[in-house]
């Protein structure tokens, strides 16, 4: 007999267990499947992005930034603190303690909802039913809706041999024992770019990113890309294009490696490896022939706007479905067929979603970018304030960057905001408000902010979308100087 409940969710990332938990608040009886063990071989939840993603990426490149701090940018505030020294095990510790702190929090989430949380592997069967395996047991559940939310994991080359310990992907590249000396990494896009900027604060001597692609960071809009590499070029990470690797091979220690760009052939030798090359959705079998699960070519699970598979009662989210690879879309999905489940109105607005890179400056965008707008004939203005001119930027010694604001030429409507710059992860934040309530460059320019504040700085961009911002000279307004209408 199958044990019966109104929704599985196989999966319990950010996408399902944010699924699971607002199901239960909505009355719905509801598991979550979820298959993943710890270092210690314990249940965690929280998926790829809180175990070996999101959160302890971010807890190195926060640890990674004080210390470079430290050792580096104290000096110019007066500060002198003799010599710093780095316990890259205390650092590791902490990061463990910090997902260990957050994965329980999501068990006693799911208790206090009345989520059942079902350890083992899922296999969607037909007619709506899941068969769990954990070792040699097996268990079948039922339910009136499935909700797959199995995540994503990364590519491999297959002219690369990772074996985990000289060549590893982005979770080997979390736990480094020691701190490497050549650092290698395949890819400079999101990965690349936050791992070899914590390896690189942690005293690497020298990071190559090989990049197969042209340009740098194309889905960023490229005003910022520029910016961005010739920041990432100067703090000693030594970007690529047009690069790639033809053989890898370890041997005595060391990786040895060859690659191709335009000007012919280049040996390398390394220390260890990085391959961050993407990431590819976990539907290998996911499914049972039986249960007629559609996917597509690349393997992901096939959806419409409201993430439903054709299968009745079968949804998908997160990264095994179309979008981008993000925690946060994933959630807004989840809580999206919650809602639809329980008979409610939802969507995702997904012109909506915010991006970040967790660099230093960081860069984040939301909407579209002007080589997008330009592709596609949309008459905009740009305004663009830098940090350079933010009192507040000054003041925390930390002027690299701007706000770039693109507004509608004839409705005036933000149609996308880009940064790089100092805590732009959160400044986004307005941007992706004032785009989602429709609001206009104007709206923003008579909007107050406090002084002083980085926030100020998306002021002054709005007001230079018609070339009235205060604290640049016009001629850095030159492109958003014509008055709409
Ligand atoms: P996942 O988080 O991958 O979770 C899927 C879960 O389903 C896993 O626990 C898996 O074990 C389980 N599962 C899969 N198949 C089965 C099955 N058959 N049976 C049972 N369980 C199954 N995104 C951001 O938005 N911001 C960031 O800063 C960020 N940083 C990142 C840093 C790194 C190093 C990496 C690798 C990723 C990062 N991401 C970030 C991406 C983010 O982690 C993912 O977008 C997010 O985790 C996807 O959520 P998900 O719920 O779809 O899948
Ligand atoms: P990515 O798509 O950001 O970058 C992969 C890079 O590798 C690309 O620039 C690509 O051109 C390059 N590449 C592909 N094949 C190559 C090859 N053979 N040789 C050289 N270069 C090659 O993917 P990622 O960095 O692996 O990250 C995976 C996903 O995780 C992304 O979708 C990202 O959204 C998500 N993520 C997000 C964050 C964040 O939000 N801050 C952080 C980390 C990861």
């Amino acid at each position: 007999m199958a044990d019966k409940y109104q929704v599985v969710i196989v999966g319990a990332g950010p996408a399902g267990y944010v699924a699971a938990i607002r199901c239960a608040q909505l009355g719905l009886k509801t598991a979550c499947i979820d298959a993943w063990l710890d270092p210690e071989g314990k249940p965690a939840l929280g998926g790829t992005c809180l175990n070996v993603g999101c959160i302890p990426s971010k807890a190195l490149l926060e640890s990674s930034e004080q210390y470079a701090h430290t050792r580096q940018g104290l000096a110019e505030h007066g500060i002198g603190v003799g010599e710093v020294s780095l316990d890259l095990d205390a650092m590791m510790l902490r990061k463990l303690r910090v997902v260990k702190e957050l994965t329980q929090g999501i068990a006693q989430l799911f208790r206090a909802n009345g989520v059942t949380h079902v350890q083992g592997r899922a296999q969607l069967g037909a007619e709506r039913c899941v068969v769990v395996s954990q070792g040699e047991d097996q268990t079948t559940l039922s339910a009136e809706h499935i909700i797959l939310a199995p995540g994503s994991s990364p590519v491999q080359l297959p002219t690369i041999n990772m074996d985990g310990q000289y060549v590893v992907d982005s979770t080997g590249a979390l736990s480094f024992s020691e701190v490497p000396s050549r650092l290698g990494i395949i890819g400079a896009g999101v990965i690349g770019l936050e791992l070899g900027s914590v390896w690189r604060r942690l005293g690497a001597k020298q990071v190559v990113l090989l990049e197969a692609q042209e340009s740098f960071l194309p889905i960023a809009d490229q005003q910022v890309a520029k910016l961005a590499q010739r920041s990432f070029t100067g703090q000693g990470l030594d970007i690529r294009l047009n690069s790639r690797v033809k053989t890898c091979e370890v041997k005595d220690d060391q990786i040895a490696l060859r690659y191709q760009d335009n000007d012919g052939e280049h040996d390398m030798s390394f220390d260890r490896l990085i391959v961050a090359v993407g990431r590819r959705p976990n539907t290998d079998g996911l499914a049972a022939d039986e249960a007629g699960l559609l996917l597509d070519q690349w393997g992901f699970i096939h959806v419409d706007e409201q993430c439903r598979t054709p299968l009745p009662g079968v949804w998908a989210i997160g990264d095994a479905v179309r979008g981008p690879m993000l925690a946060h879309k994933g959630s807004e999905e989840g809580l999206m067929v919650a809602e639809l489940i329980a008979g409610h109105t939802a969507h995702v607005d997904y012109g909506t979603i915010p991006s970040v890179v967790y660099t230093l400056p960081e860069i984040a965008w939301v909407g579209q970018t002007e080589q997008a707008l330009r592709a596609a004939g949309v008459a905009y203005r740009s305004g663009v304030f830098p940090f350079s001119a933010s009192g507040r930027a000054r003041a925390m010694g930390n002027t690299e960057g701007f706000i770039k604001i693109l507004a509608d030429e004839k409705t005036d409507r933000i149609l996308g905001v880009h940064m790089i710059g100092p805590q732009s992860s959160e400044l986004i934040a307005e941007a992706v408000i004032a785009i989602q309530l429709g609001g206009s460059a104007e709206d923003i320019a008579l909007t107050v902010f406090a002084h002083p504040a980085l926030s100020e700085s998306f002021h002054e961009a709005a007001q230079a979308v018609h070339g009235q911002a205060i604290h640049i000279a016009p001629a850095k307004t030159r492109k958003a100087r014509k008055k709409p209408g």
